[in-house]
């Protein structure tokens, strides 16, 4: 110590100061104390097929991922990775060096960015966006560059044109979400296209978070952006079981990319966590190869859950913004007289007992996001339906 104690100064370093905790404590903790049905954080009520927790019991009980399994991840889910990819979306990665498994998508994203991104170096992703990103941007040394999603005849939309001003000399990376959480909104094949467009034309890598990949509606389609012209070497696709199979507590994850950039990822993730998920990562194994009506029946069931909630909050006097994926949904408040989601969630469990996230944390456009407010619907429909009984006691003000 040089004269100064350690503690004279913020013990959060700089970087990570704007990021204390997440609101997601905040309102699970409000959920506990209240009583209130908690469709704020989006993991599901129920586990995933019991064939896929009996897979992971069998790993476990054979000795298979006990100890630590080899850096970028069990051959047996690389290669149902690398077959999944090619069977949904006509995209081969090599098993050996363009797959790599991660502790969930959490670590995918931050060994990308850690790994990709030099100090000073531009981000641009998608506002509202995923909490993680700004976070990791920011650990990376990078700089995030939002660009807001508007809402335009009842989906949030994506402006092309603002995207485009929004690149400089100094943009390295383009993070893109489709299906995006929170909104639901799912990118077109045009939109997309755009995008791509864009990257090629400014040489910038992209990076796009497709965990809810499984999870499109109605005629929405997912398309990953790798599989667009002078995509696949500059693009980083990241994934994750822990959606598609209901089981979020295992953290299965993984990147496909060129060999150049899976590399570069794995330089940066074998110092995060090495290696995650030992047993899990062969029950994953088996669930990627499930058959499509395992997929089906996920996106109808979610489905249904989707049009329950949404039913209900539109009765309950909410504007709803009906998503085309995901398990969010994403209201405008302000047809209740309301607009600030930040106290309207905060007083939302004593007046009605559900407990919501509002989306301005999403935001560093804060005033953009005010007036906006997500509900999970990863829940059994009779919780929903609870839900959406409670929520009506708002009309009567
Ligand atoms: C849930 C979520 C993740 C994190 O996935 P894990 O596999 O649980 O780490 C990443 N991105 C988005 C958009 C998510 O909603």
């Amino acid at each position: 110590m040089t004269g100064m104690t350690s503690t004279s100064r913020p013990l959060l370093n700089r970087r990570l100061a704007e990021f204390g905790t997440t609101i997601f404590a905040e309102m699970s903790a409000l959920a506990l104390s209240t009583g209130s049905i908690n469709l704020g954080q989006g993991f599901p009520d129920t586990d995933g097929p019991e064939e896929v927790r009996e897979a992971a019991v069998r790993a476990l009980r054979d000795g298979r991922g006990n100890q630590y399994p080899p850096g970028p991840g069990v051959p047996a889910l690389r290669a149902a990775i690398s077959a999944h990819q090619e069977r949904r979306y006509g995209l081969s990665y090599d098993v050996d060096t363009e797959v790599l498994v991660t502790a969930g998508a959490t670590e995918a994203i931050a060994a990308t960015l850690l790994a990709l991104l030099e100090p000073g170096d531009e981000v641009i992703a998608l506002e509202p966006y995923y909490d993680s990103y700004a976070a990791c941007i920011a650990m990376a040394g990078g700089t995030r560059v939002p660009v807001t999603l508007r809402p335009h005849e009842g989906s949030f939309r994506l402006d092309l044109d603002e995207l485009r001003d929004a690149v400089t000399d100094r943009t390295r990376l383009l993070l893109i979400n489709t299906p995006h959480n929170p909104t639901g909104t799912v990118l077109t094949r045009a939109e997309l296209a755009a995008v791509a467009e864009l990257a090629v034309e400014r040489d910038l890598l992209v990076v796009t978070d497709e965990v809810y990949e499984h999870l499109v509606f109605d005629d929405a389609e997912h398309l990953p952006l790798a599989g667009f012209p002078g995509m696949r070497e500059r693009t980083v696709t990241i994934g994750s079981a822990g959606k598609t199979f209901s089981f979020t507590g295992w953290k299965v994850g993984w990147a496909t990319g060129s060999r150049e950039l899976v590399t570069a990822v794995r330089s940066a993730k074998q110092f995060l966590t090495y290696v995650s998920s030992g047993p899990f990562q062969y029950a994953v194994a088996e669930a990627l190869a499930l058959p499509d009506t395992y997929f089906e029946t996920l996106r109808a069931d979610m489905r249904a859950k989707r049009d329950v909630l949404a039913a209900g909050l539109a009765e309950a006097g909410f504007e709803v913004f009906r998503p085309a994926g995901t398990y969010f949904i994403t209201t405008d408040i302000r047809p209740l007289g309301e607009s600030d989601g930040f106290a309207f969630c905060r007083a939302l469990p004593e007046r009605a007992g559900v407990v919501a996230i509002p989306n301005a944390v999403f935001y560093d456009h804060r005033e953009a996001g005010a007036p906006f407010v997500r509900f999970a619907f990863c829940k059994r429909t009779d919780v929903l339906q609870a839900a959406t009984d409670r929520l009506l006691q708002l009309r009567k003000g």
